[in-house]
């Protein structure tokens, strides 16, 4: 398995969800939503890439790293703890039934920006691309978000918010849950927002059409630990 990933150790520094939510409603979290969607759909990158608020379900370690895979029996994507051993990722639990095999490489979907607007990875997905696509971040398009970043910090908490590779191209709703039970958080798929839980209404990922609108695309609720 193909790694060469930067590991993420600012994770655990990272809010849990109700701290990440408290500061995103209090600091107009929402226009800094807005502001970065407006900068993704000017550089025509809004079918690829996502607004998401950045929070944590659990704790990792120094040696983990998050990573999304498909679970074989349901379908459903699963974020859990990967450890590094041997100078390789391998899943964190020895029941993990994901569906994963020596030619999958780990590759960022996730990253948030730090100290003046550096956009770092800090979730990972499990994937068949062997190759980590820099055409997601053009080299205009890394300055222009760096420089609302920068301007967004003075009136928002930005350190909430986060960029999120996207690619539900369909009109499906997601929403997050933990298992109690393993660290792992799953995201199911229902066709419309009235099969959420009533406890899950929290936005979590915004999408943009090509006039700027944000969309919901996945919600999160009772996962703050
Ligand atoms: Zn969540």
């Amino acid at each position: 398995m193909s790694l060469g990933v930067s590991r993420a150790q600012i994770y655990k520094f990272l809010p849990n969800f109700s701290q990440s939510v408290q500061h995103f409603l209090e600091r107009d979290g929402m226009e800094a939503v807005k502001e970065l969607g407006n900068i993704i759909v000017r550089y025509k990158l809004h079918s690829r890439l996502a607004v998401c608020l950045v929070h944590t379900h659990f704790s990792l370690t120094e040696s983990e790293i998050l990573v999304e895979a498909e679970e074989i029996e349901t379908g459903v994507k699963i974020s859990s703890p990967w450890k590094l051993e041997d100078n390789k990722f391998i899943p964190w639990s020895t029941t993990n039934r994901t569906k994963i095999h020596q030619t999958m490489c780990i590759l960022p979907n996730t990253w948030i920006f730090q100290g003046n607007g550096d956009l770092n990875p800090i979730e990972f997905e499990a994937t068949e691309n062997e190759i980590n696509d820099d055409s997601l971040f053009p080299k205009e398009f890394v300055s222009s978000l760096t420089r609302s970043y920068l301007m967004l910090k003075q009136f928002s908490d930005v350190s909430v918010l986060g960029i999120r590779k996207y690619s539900n191209k369909s009109n499906h709703f997601r929403y997050e849950t933990s298992r109690l039970e393993e660290r792992a958080n799953c995201t199911h798929i229902v066709s419309s927002m009235d099969k959420i839980p009533a406890s899950k209404t929290i936005p979590t990922i915004w999408y943009f059409d090509d006039k700027c609108i944000p969309y919901p695309d996945m919600f999160c609720g009772a996962c703050s630990i």
